[in-house]
């Protein structure tokens, strides 16, 4: 779990506060034009996933409530700051934003009312752990507006969701499919990861047939990356398991690309596929680049020429916003073009890709004439197509999505 493009690395080295940044690039703090999406961080785990990195943290329950008054803070003072923007998405990722008792999830919901302009028709979505939930917790959750559930099931086989440390077994991941179901949630997500050590084709082919059985509107394949420290590439290390083939993760991804069209859904990312219209609109924000705000412990913002990133210690968190310090540890100004870049190494991520005109309504140049030759340089190694519309990636470009975006960094 956690913001939705992991893969994307956001390069943060300066350690100024934002406003000195402004000040010396003469950056203007105006308010957005465009809605904002607004991404909340929830960095509490009940245990640690055998193959996760994120900024989350087992043990600190206790620190909820003060955690929540944080945010509601960091809320309040964003809204002051830019001028109650209007929001048009919430989403709660983390961690397991499901941990979060109803109250202190009602406190930030209305702590966002209170300081941005929401819109009604806001998408509010929140990631779940399928271990973590109950009947009365979903049906409370939906009362409270949230219409969107992003579940973490990972996989339907026991033994892989014991490799991969998950707290719940299939039978639980069909139960909270069920129940969320019951409570109401006409919008489901599920998370699935495939490219496991030593999965076969059969098994992650039999996952992805229970997952649609269940008609999820939407759903978001990942291929497992061993990331560094974790106990699975220590496992890997020590030759008590095999490394994931790459190879085989590339079968198991055109596999299910050709099994969910037969299946009506739309692949609309690389790693995402959704029924017609029920895309995840906070995630299309950050792959068309457009501004989003991140509250939280670790959480990373978007917006007015400027990234800026947060303390990652929910603790440290608490302490600066309750000694009404800011949170933000790095912040760096955007120019130009690095936002370019940024936009279109995002946007060839989606099926849309990224269309000539709103290009040059967004930066005022053509595409051709900044990105012309690099372009026809992938259409060459058809890794992308280029037809005067829009630049997007083919199926091959999908697979070795890298080899186009390392030439727009
Ligand atoms: S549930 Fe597991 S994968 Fe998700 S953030 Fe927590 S430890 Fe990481």
């Amino acid at each position: 779990m956690g913001e939705p493009f992991a893969t994307f690395v956001i390069h943060l080295h300066n350690s100024q506060p934002c406003d000195t940044v402004r000040a010396m690039t003469r950056i203007r703090s105006t308010p957005p034009s465009h809605p904002v999406a607004l991404y909340v961080h929830v960095p509490f785990c009940r245990s640690r996933c055998a193959y996760c990195d994120f900024d989350t943290y087992t043990g600190l329950e206790f620190a909820m409530p003060a955690y929540t008054d944080a945010v509601c803070r960091e809320i309040e003072a964003a809204g002051e700051r830019w001028g109650s923007p209007p929001v048009s998405t919430i989403y709660f990722g983390g961690g397991t934003p499901s941990l979060l008792p109803l109250p202190l999830l009602r406190d930030i919901l209305h702590a966002a009312q209170a300081a941005f302009r929401l819109s009604p028709a806001a998408e509010i979505s929140l990631e779940a752990n399928p271990g973590t939930l109950t009947s009365a917790y979903l049906h409370d959750l939906r009362n409270l507006g949230v219409q969107r559930l992003s579940l973490g099931i990972q996989s339907f086989h026991d033994a892989e969701l014991e490799l991969l440390g998950r707290l719940h077994t299939q039978a639980q991941a069909r139960a909270a499919v069920a129940a969320a179901r019951e409570s109401g949630f006409r919008n489901l997500n599920l998370d699935l990861i495939y490219g496991l050590p030593r999965q076969k084709l059969c098994h992650w082919q039999e996952t992805l047939r229970t997952a649609t059985a269940l008609e999820p509107e939407h759903l978001s394949l990942y291929g497992l990356a061993i990331e560094e420290e974790t106990p699975l590439a220590r496992q890997i290390a020590a030759g008590a398991l095999p490394a994931p083939d790459p190879d085989r993760a590339a079968d198991m991804y055109e596999w299910a690309a050709e099994t969910l069209a037969q299946a009506g859904y739309r692949h609309y990312e690389i790693s995402n596929w959704a029924r017609s219209g029920q895309e995840c609109r906070h995630n299309l924000t950050y792959w068309r680049n457009e501004p989003w705000l991140g509250v939280g412990a670790g959480a990373h913002s978007w917006l007015d020429h400027c990234r800026w990133a947060n303390l990652t210690d929910p603790l440290a968190y608490i302490q600066a916003t309750a000694e009404g310090r800011t949170p933000i540890i790095e912040t760096t100004p955007v120019g130009p073009e690095q936002e370019m870049g940024d936009t279109m190494m995002l946007g060839l991520r989606l099926a849309e890709g990224v269309a000539t005109d709103r290009f040059r309504a967004r930066f005022g140049l053509a595409l051709e004439t900044v990105y012309g030759e690099t372009l026809r340089h992938l259409q060459d190694l058809d890794l992308l197509t280029w037809d005067g519309q829009a630049a997007r990636l083919t199926p091959r470009g999908r697979l070795l999505g890298n080899q186009v975006f390392v030439h727009f960094v």
